[in-house]
């Protein structure tokens, strides 16, 4: 009879490391994180690693721009006038490629209200919430330490990526500046503003049985095996 149990002992010739990889590529996978917090870099080795595919509402939004589709056509209307792209619009973007994914992907930046994540579950099951936990004075010495270039836009920080000469772009020999965005109190405003929002969103996924949340604070592969860890 036929039966569909292999017999073979398969733990023989598969090591961890590919059983994870195979299991993980389909999974569907939500990154919170406030600024600072490195969420890009980590969802940038998910994709690197695990093949899963990285959706950001900001990317989405100019490839349906490039590719004039119909919602990219609406979008663009509003992004022309400075106004922010409505819900229904990025939403309808998101299912449009959620829906057509055959691969496990990572969200980057969405959801990132209660409503937007009941409109998420209408078409997709999400697996895994990953909340990067860092605390609010860690953020604000990484958001601050940030110096830029104002003639090439190349962008230093004094922690992880410092100017081999103080204040002096190693490119061009310009004078770097604080964007007035990286300043402390516009960081700590910031850093509320991402607080509020998103609290009734951890708590969503909290209730769902769907959220983990990870130390953020770290070296950037001590932060990615501790996600891996808790998929
Ligand atoms: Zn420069």
């Amino acid at each position: 009879m036929y039966s569909l149990c292999p017999k073979k002992n398969m733990d023989n010739f598969i090591n961890r490391d590919v059983l994870l990889l195979s299991i993980s590529m389909g999974f569907k996978i939500i990154l919170l994180g406030p600024p600072g917090s490195g969420k890009g870099t980590q969802a940038e080795k998910l994709n690197d690693d695990l093949g899963l595919i990285r959706l950001s509402t900001g990317d989405m939004l100019r490839e349906a721009v490039r590719d004039k589709t119909e919602l990219g056509k609406m979008a663009k209307e509003y992004m022309d006038k400075g106004a922010l792209v409505p819900d229904n619009v990025v939403i309808g973007l998101m299912k449009e490629r959620i829906t057509s994914l055959k691969e496990g992907f990572v969200l980057d930046g969405f959801p990132r209200t209660v409503q937007q994540a009941d409109a998420l579950c209408e078409f997709v099951d999400v697996d895994h919430v990953i909340n990067l936990d860092v605390d609010d004075e860690e953020l604000v010495s990484r958001l601050t330490a940030r110096r830029s270039c104002p003639d090439c836009n190349v962008v230093y920080h004094l922690l992880y990526k410092p100017p081999m000469k103080d204040d002096t772009c190693d490119k061009c020999g310009a004078t770097l500046y604080h964007r007035s965005d990286d300043t402390e109190t516009t960081v700590r405003a910031r850093l509320k503003v991402y607080r509020d929002s998103t609290f009734p969103l951890i708590e969503y996924y909290e209730k769902k049985g769907i959220l983990v949340n990870v130390d953020g604070k770290g070296n950037i592969q001590e932060i990615y095996e501790a996600i891996e860890d808790s998929l």
